[in-house]
């Protein structure tokens, strides 16, 4: 299959009239200082440029703008609450693209308690669909850092992981029907809350992950859970990462589906959050090489959940797995003890440029995969910092590099694509991916060309062709 690249064009002066009556002017942005915050990610490593930020309130609005875009072959940049990480939210620098931005699209359009579900639109930030859930009772179990701003449409356009994978599958397994619109502006209504349903192609898996390439989703129905009556927090110390395996595999023997999360960060990331972030502190002295936070979950308020988290920990430092150990006693020390966690991201940035990737191996090879990155990033830029932390139990590993300290930040990014590539040919040595939870946006496009065989980027070229011919959606984005 050919590898086109459709022409598109600038907006001509008529359209962006056309598109600004269907918003409204107060909708349609177009002063550059108002722009600014759509056209710069949370890194500030992708900076574009827009005619017009279009914010419609509507599905039929969104309908609308797609007609008229795709009709005039103009492309569309969809953004929900632009915390994405891989520039996938950020129009190009040519200034010919629209944003169109979801976050207007905020109504809760209501929860089905006996079916435990939800629909939502796709504006909705995922704090407030998890305080929906809350509210009746039950647990929309997707968590990011990001919650207060990422939205539904971009956690499903993202398909997006965080904490709760490990026990409640990423943004695809709680997704129970979607409602899109085409790139030529015709709505499909998939928002059916079943649990089975075998009729052919799952057009709503295509879209999820898909990156606003395929389909502009406006609302979702979600899956919800019943909400754990406890919840036992440890945060536990650890001589070595094969100790970690150990107490991963000790935790999954005795914990079973009680263990809700398994998180793990090096010394030095939460060195990074003690330095930097305002009254964090670690619950024991010393300091150890790595360092675990676990979640035991309970439906019953019986103390069942402490009990199992008590009976792993003493186990783990009778066997000398873990060095030291601690289960919350309070709900405050808990998220105590997870903003460590949640902050390991954010304290990074105060350490100077940071060259960062998002991986993931077979949990039993993180051991020998971070041994082999450390090596390598050694080699290539010597007295750079790793900082290794992310969701250990699904095999996922932010493994960012901090710059060495007193080198020039921009010298050191330059050395970003030496540095990825070197990474990334690591992993999918290690049968890993090079993207296990952010996507692939503007940023990993290369890589993906490398990281897909030529089956697979035929079989993806072939359905955004047939979705979408013009190549309006997002253009330069994904493939
Ligand atoms: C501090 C921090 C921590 C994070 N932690 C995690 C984490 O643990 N796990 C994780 O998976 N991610 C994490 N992220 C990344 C980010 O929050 C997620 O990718 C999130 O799902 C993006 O949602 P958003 O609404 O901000 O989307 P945006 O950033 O606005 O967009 C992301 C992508 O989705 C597309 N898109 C957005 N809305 C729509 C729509 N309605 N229809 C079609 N396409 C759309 C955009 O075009 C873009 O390609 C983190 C980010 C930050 C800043």
């Amino acid at each position: 299959m050919s590898d086109r690249v459709p022409v598109l064009n600038a907006p001509a002066p008529e359209l962006l009239a056309r598109l600004t009556e269907i918003v409204g002017r107060a909708n349609a942005i177009v002063d550059p200082d108002t722009q600014a915050t759509y056209l710069r990610e949370w890194r500030e490593r992708y900076v574009g440029r827009t005619p017009i930020v279009l914010r419609p309130q509507s599905t039929d609005e969104v309908a609308s703008i797609l007609a008229l875009a795709n009709a005039a072959r103009v492309g569309v940049v969809p953004q929900g609450g632009n915390t994405g990480l891989v520039g996938g939210q950020i129009p190009s620098g040519s200034g010919r693209e629209i944003v169109l931005s979801l976050t207007r699209l905020n109504r809760i359009r209501g929860v089905d308690k006996p079916t435990s579900s939800m629909t939502v639109e796709a504006g909705v930030t995922l704090a407030t669909a998890r305080a929906a859930a809350e509210a009746n009772g039950r647990l929309f179990p997707l968590s990011l850092p990001s919650e207060g701003t990422c939205s539904i449409g971009g956690n499903l356009a993202t398909n997006a992981g965080g904490i709760g994978v490990l026990a409640h599958g990423n943004a695809r397994q709680l997704t129970l029907g979607i409602e899109a619109v085409l790139a030529d502006g015709r709505i499909w209504n998939g928002l059916k809350a079943l649990r089975k349903d075998n009729t052919g192609y799952d057009l709503r898996d295509l879209l999820i992950g898909s990156e606003g390439t395929l389909g502009i989703i406006t609302a979702a129905t979600l899956k919800l859970v019943p909400r754990p009556r406890e919840v036992a927090t440890a945060f536990v110390a650890l001589p070595s990462l094969d100790a970690v395996l150990s107490l991963f595999e000790l935790a999954s023997d005795r914990g079973g589906a009680s263990l809700t999360a398994f998180e793990f960060l090096s010394q030095r990331s939460l060195a990074f959050v003690i330095r930097h972030v305002a009254g964090a502190r670690l619950p024991f002295d010393g300091e150890n090489p790595w360092y675990v936070l676990l979640d035991i979950s309970g439906h019953a308020d019986n103390g069942g959940a402490p009990s199992i988290a008590e009976a792993i920990l003493a186990s783990a430092v009778d066997s000398g797995i873990a060095k030291d150990a601690i289960v919350a006693q309070s709900l405050s020390q808990s998220a105590k003890l997870w903003h460590l966690r949640e902050s390991a991201s954010e304290a990074q940035k105060f350490e100077g440029g940071s060259i960062k990737h998002d991986v993931s191996v077979p949990v039993g090879s993180i051991p020998e995969f971070i041994a082999r990155a450390d090596a390598l990033i050694e080699t290539l830029c010597p007295g750079a910092r790793p900082v290794a932390f992310g969701h250990f139990g699904d095999g996922n590993v932010h493994y960012n590099i901090s710059q060495p300290p007193g080198m020039d930040r921009a010298q050191f990014l330059a050395k970003w694509e030496e540095v990825s590539d070197a990474v990334h040919a690591l992993v999918a040595g290690m049968d890993g991916s090079i993207s296990a939870e952010h996507g692939i946006g503007q940023m990993k496009r290369t890589s993906l060309c490398r990281a897909k065989s030529a089956v697979e980027l035929d079989m993806m070229r072939a359905i955004k062709t047939a979705l979408d011919p013009n190549g309006i959606l997002n253009p330069g984005k994904l493939l």
